[in-house]
């Protein structure tokens, strides 16, 4: 073994070969894999092999696709084969809801390069012959899935790895990971110790105890799961191979096994395994069968497939592997630690392991992982993601695998969690609450407690119409929203204004003031959405994405302010309360002896107020469009101002609104939003936010880039869409067709109640961003007429938050 490598990749399963692939491919050669068994003897080796596209997350999807077109190229270079078997697949849907998801999951391919084919029941028995129709309404083909040899695919990254260059040690265990004040890394090994710029954490079923070398806690757990395969099938025989299949209400999935069927479940009362720490002597092992507690679904799954029911069992396979709490990957370079980057949590590692690779493997050489990981990034998650909170959330995910979750569904485990002090108030006053990196927030508020729940629905809920009142009272009178999960930062010093005029893109604003402005990165590309408030010359306080606080942790470390510059994360120190309508100054200035009046504290101020005995800072801006403060309190003082702000409140016709309504008011405004309509595919001037970069200022961070896109107009073009909707709206990621022809995404839709329409944003191609007419937004598999707006749908102007 060599004693000093660029990267030493730690575990040899399907992640830790195809990161060690795609390094050589990228160009870096001096690359080496520690595994401590046998290639493979990690979770890989007994995996079913399975592999799909379709992903929640259509960037995670897009990952996955070129997982499955990466196999043939491994061939070639490896001249190892990798068992690939591609027959295609079939989701078979046994109820109407299930039928509508996957008319939305074909909508959603649409765009993707997907050539999906909704089936009916009829047509489905041909095609899979082993199924009793009358379980089914309908299904989706998918040409591009199969199987592959988890064997062959993890050695075909091998060789093709060493043929680029790499190194591969085996029989060899990573014992410790010691940091140098260089950056660098001591990779301490059973065989001797090895000096590498770089390490790469791809333990699979020990991620956790690799991330414990360097004091990291990462959020998976290892679930068993089982599979079994029957004896050949005479009605296989000289046959076609079997599409691979997906049964959803048997939460079943099967493909062919030479003559014979591989059945496999995800069963609700899923059992993890080694909840705490992996044992180090689980080598190429399996678990003890446990075919009672799949019983449930092996009941029905009989009952769907009869044939198999008669067919005798020939092996059964239990296995542990590992999971996120949301179920994706956790990818990417880790705050805090330098050259430490993760590629573990992969529990798809035959859809999604070639995609992981390329990522992490264009992080680490380019520095930028080259497409839109949002949905996989570790960064996601934060010290909140606790051992407990894991283990809860991956136990519900994996029991959620084959199920829907609808738009408006929020799931129950690990929860409440974190709440702030107004809880007990808001739920008093029939708060139906969501949970946002694990924090309850207000959605809607019911008339009764009774009331106080939401059918999950692809349609209007039962929300819909409260959720209108809620509107309507900020549109009319006053509205008192609690927005405690905005992200925040304090930054403070001396050269506070240096440091962000060259991180963000927008100028700094002047004391007392506030300014909007994106993040760029190098590419020009949208990292993030701020709201700068200038407290005073050296402290500025900074409104953002709370999901996104880690993920702008690491990115401040990489553009480090100096000495004399702190930057504290402080979402929880400083919680929030908003008013909103044109009767919110009237209600705020009951409260406090300063001049509230537009002339003493005009749209975007910012500064500290006493609201009666409450100390806070002020901000004059609301999300909803209307006139309106956002209030800001250290959490001991935002009971008090709550109810400052309710009694005070009641002559105004004040009514609490929640997070849904907020959503469908931003949407009027066409103001987006991080995650959905800015992303780090998006440029500022496609996303409607070229008037917030200040190219007069002087270099920024994403400068050049943010210039050319500029210059070139940019690809895409965020619009806003009026939709003839009926009873569902748009809810992200539907298609836009224009005359015919599919041209782009939703990002967010709702129905706006104060423009009375039902609305979407979504990006089409720059050129068509002028068209009037020809749109359509496809909505659970009908095509709705869509017009695009040249301005917001409420208020244009923005004279009601000026007024
Ligand atoms: C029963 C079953 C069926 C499955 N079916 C499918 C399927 O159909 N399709 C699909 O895509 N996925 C499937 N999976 C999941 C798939 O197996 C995983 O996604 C994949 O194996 C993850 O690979 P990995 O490289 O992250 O982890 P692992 O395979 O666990 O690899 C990690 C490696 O790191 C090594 N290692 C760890 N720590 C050290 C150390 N300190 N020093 C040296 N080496 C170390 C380990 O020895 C191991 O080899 C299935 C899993 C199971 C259990």
């Amino acid at each position: 073994m060599k004693s000093d490598a660029r990267v030493v990749v730690i575990g040899g399963g399907v992640v830790g070969v195809s990161v060690l692939y795609h390094l050589t491919k990228a160009g870096w050669k001096d690359v080496l894999l520690i595994e401590r068994g046998e290639l493979t003897c990690g979770s890989t080796w007994h995996a079913a092999g399975g592999m799909h596209t379709l992903n929640g997350d259509p960037n995670v999807a897009r990952l996955q696709q070129y997982t499955i077109n990466l196999y043939k190229e491994l061939e070639q270079i490896s001249g190892q084969s990798c068992g690939l078997h591609m027959p295609g697949g079939i989701m078979l849907a046994g109820t109407r809801e299930r039928f509508d998801w996957l008319k939305m999951a074909k909508a959603r391919g649409r765009y993707l390069g997907m050539e999906l084919e909704l089936i009916s029941a009829d047509e489905a028995a041909r095609v899979f012959p082993i199924i009793d129709k009358k379980y089914f309404v309908g299904a989706l083909l998918d040409p591009i899935e199969g199987h592959v040899d988890p064997y062959g695919v993890t050695h075909a990254y091998a060789k093709a790895a060493q043929i680029g260059g790499a190194e591969i040690v085996r029989h060899n265990r990573v014992l410790d990971l010691k940091p140098r004040t260089d950056g660098s890394w001591d990779v301490i090994t059973e065989s001797g110790n090895v000096h590498a710029e770089h390490v790469v954490n791809a333990g699979g079923l020990w991620a956790r105890e690799v991330g414990r070398m360097v004091g990291l806690e990462l959020p998976v757990l290892a679930m068993q799961h089982q599979y079994l395969i029957t004896e050949d099938l005479p009605q296989l025989k000289g046959q076609k191979e079997l599409l691979t299949c997906i049964d959803f209400e048997g939460e079943i999935y099967t493909r062919q096994e030479r003559g014979g069927v591989l059945l496999g479940t995800y069963e609700r009362a899923g059992v993890p395994w080694s909840p705490r720490e992996t044992p180090w002597d689980f080598t190429q092992s399996l678990l003890p069968e446990d075919l009672e507690r799949i019983g449930p679904s092996l009941e029905v799954g009989f009952r769907h497939f009869p044939t198999l029911a008669e067919a005798g069992i020939r092996k059964v396979v239990n296995g542990p592997f590992t999971f996120a709490p949301d179920g994706n990957p956790l990818v990417g370079p880790i705050r805090g630690l330098r050259n430490f980057w993760v590629a573990c949590g992969v529990m798809a590692g035959f859809s999604q392991g070639g995609g992981v690779g390329l990522t992490l493997s264009q992080w680490m050489v380019e520095g930028d992982p080259g497409a839109d990981v949002w949905a996989m990034d570790v960064a996601r998650y934060g010290d909140w993601a606790t051992l407990a909170y894991t283990n809860a959330k991956v136990r519900e995910n994996y029991s959620r695998r084959f199920r829907i979750r609808f738009p408006n569904e929020e799931l129950p485990a690990a929860r409440p969690l974190r709440t702030t002090p107004v809880y007990e108030r808001l739920q008093a006053a029939h708060a139906v609450f969501g949970d946002y990196c694990g924090l309850e927030h207000p959605l809607w508020f019911a008339p009764s407690a009774e009331q106080a729940h939401e059918d999950i629905t692809f349609h209007r809920s039962n929300a819909h119409p409260h959720v209108g009142e809620e509107c309507r009272a900020v549109q009319e009178a006053v509205g008192l929203l609690e927005i405690s999960n905005y992200g925040k930062f304090e930054v403070t010093g001396s050269g506070t204004e240096q440091w962000l005029s060259y991180v963000m893109a927008n100028r700094v604003p002047k004391v007392g003031r506030i300014a909007l402005t994106p993040m760029l990165n190098e590419r020009g590309k949208l990292i993030g959405d701020f709201t700068m408030c200038r407290v005073s010359a050296e402290r500025v306080f900074l409104i953002c994405t709370w999901a996104a606080e880690v993920y702008y942790r690491r990115w401040f470390e990489r553009h480090p302010p100096p000495a004399s510059v702190t930057v504290r994360p402080c979402a929880m120190e400083y919680v929030g309360l908003s008013v909103a309508g044109p009767r919110s100054r009237a209600l705020l200035q009951a409260l406090t002896p300063t001049d509230l009046s537009s002339a003493a504290f005009p749209f975007l101020s910012f500064r500290p107020l006493d609201i009666g005995m409450i100390p806070a800072l002020v901000g004059r801006i609301s999300f909803t469009g209307e006139l309106g403060y956002e209030i800001w309190v250290t959490s001991e003082y935002q009971r008090a101002l709550y109810d400052v702000l309710s009694s005070a409140g009641r002559s105004q016709g004040l009514r609490l609104f929640g997070g849904r309504a907020l959503n469908t008011m931003r949407i009027e405004k066409s103001f987006g939003t991080w995650a959905r309509e800015y992303r780090p595919i998006y440029g500022p001037h496609e996303a409607g936010l070229g008037r917030f970069v200040d190219f007069g200022k002087g270099e920024f961070v994403g400068r050049a880039a943010a210039l050319e896109e500029k210059e070139s107009g940019g690809a895409l073009r965020l619009i806003t869409f009026s939709v003839d909707a009926q009873d569902a709206d748009a809810s992200g990621d539907e298609p836009i067709w224009h005359e015919g022809r599919v041209v782009g995404w939703v990002t967010s839709g709702a129905y706006g109640h104060r423009a009375r329409r039902s609305l979407a944003l979504g990006y089409v191609p720059a050129p068509l961003a002028a068209a009037t007419e020809g749109f359509e937004i496809e909505i659970i598999g009908e095509r709705r007429r869509a017009q695009p707006e040249s301005a917001a749908v409420l208020d244009p102007s923005g004279s009601r938050m000026r007024s």
